[in-house]
């Protein structure tokens, strides 16, 4: 039999279309899918055609979808519906295909690959996330400085110095934390920052300066014990100094929510070439199973009452982040109920 015009057009239609393509009549039986579509769900045209949805795609959400046309007889478009396929997401139209007594008979789909679309607003939320996390923690510190300032009488000339130069420096990494991380787009991006030889002791002291509103507010006691000969690693401040603010930042919040007073002891020691820092609390602890994933990014604690407090589970992240582009390690001792311990690794320069 000749083909006609319109035949002709659609055979064209069908087979240049990129775009993915799947229609199913009443019964669920596939009535057209072409070429970019049967590759997605790995199968070919031929052996589609005329086969039910179930017998040869095998995703149950997108034969669901398509089916739900038919089953409720959904008679407007419905678009941008997402659902992932392997490791690809897409977004389908769906199209219900009515006969003249308006009942739907059968139903299209066109598909859309959405995957890059959805890493990239996926990375520009993780991006955002993670640069308002770091912008809080020297905001909080220089707003604890300047309630201090307010609520003192300003006649001690020495200690306002000092405020306003923590102060001053805390704003100088606010800027630095913004340039690197607008310059970069990703904080992954300003890890490779400029490192230079620091003493270890002096970088984990002007951490603890930082953190002292928050230390004060919520009365918590901080030693400091040094190694008996000075350790110097190659760091980069600015960043290191946020890792270990992230731990101290837990450290506080995780030991002073019991009635017994928060302690933490920050040890630095020498061991075998490499210099380890155990930030030891006394506070809450965390199991296990939590304890496997505290460093994944966005994970949180479940029933954890100082969570309700702050965080979005991303100061591990960043903190582990940090220490392995120094060469460092982090792990984590805990015990519920009697506290944590976080050691950081680093290689010492001799
Ligand atoms: P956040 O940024 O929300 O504080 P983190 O990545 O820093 O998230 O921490 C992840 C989880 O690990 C927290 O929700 C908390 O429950 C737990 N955690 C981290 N540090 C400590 C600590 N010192 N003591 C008890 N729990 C902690």
């Amino acid at each position: 039999m000749p083909k006609t015009i319109i035949g002709m057009v659609n055979e064209h239609l069908h087979k240049n279309l990129t775009l993915p393509l799947v229609a199913i009549n009443k019964e669920g039986k596939i009535i057209l899918i072409n070429e970019p579509a049967a590759d997605i769900f790995k199968t070919t045209a031929k052996e589609a055609a005329n086969k039910r949805l179930w017998d040869v795609i095998d995703d149950e959400e997108f034969n669901k979808l398509l089916f739900s046309v038919i089953k409720e007889q959904a008679h407007s478009v419905q678009d941008k519906l997402v659902f992932m396929h392997s490791s690809s997401i897409y977004k389908a139209k769906l199209i219900p295909i009515e006969n003249k007594d308006k009942r739907i008979v059968a139903a299209l789909t066109i598909l859309e690959d959405y995957s890059n679309m959805y890493n990239l607003e996926k990375n520009i939320m993780q991006t955002l996330t993670e640069i308002s996390h770091k912008l809080r923690t020297p905001l909080t510190s220089i707003k604890g400085f300047i309630d201090t300032l307010l609520e003192s009488n300003l006649s001690d000339k020495k200690t306002m110095r000092n405020f306003l130069s923590i102060m001053h420096d805390e704003t100088s990494r606010m800027n630095t934390l913004i340039n690197n991380s607008l310059t970069l787009g990703s904080f992954a991006g300003a890890m490779h920052a400029e490192k230079k030889p620091v003493n270890i002791t002096d970088i984990i002291k002007q951490a603890v300066l930082v953190m002292q509103p928050k230390i004060n507010e919520k009365k918590v006691g901080v030693k400091v014990i040094s190694p008996k000969n000075e350790l110097y690693a190659n760091i980069n401040k600015d960043n290191f100094i946020q890792a270990l603010t992230n731990l101290l930042d837990n450290s506080i919040k995780f030991s002073s929510t019991g009635r017994k007073k928060g302690k933490i002891n920050i040890k630095v020691t020498n061991s075998n070439g490499a210099a380890l820092i155990e930030i030891e609390d006394n506070g809450i602890g965390i199991s296990p199973r939590d304890k496997n994933h505290i460093f994944e990014r966005f994970y949180h604690v479940k029933n954890d009452p100082a969570n309700k407090i702050s965080g979005m589970g991303l100061g591990l992240s960043i903190a582990k982040q940090i220490i392995e582009e120094h060469d460092g390690t982090i792990s984590c001792r805990s015990r519920l109920g009697k506290g944590s311990t976080f050691t950081v690794t680093l290689p010492v320069i001799s």
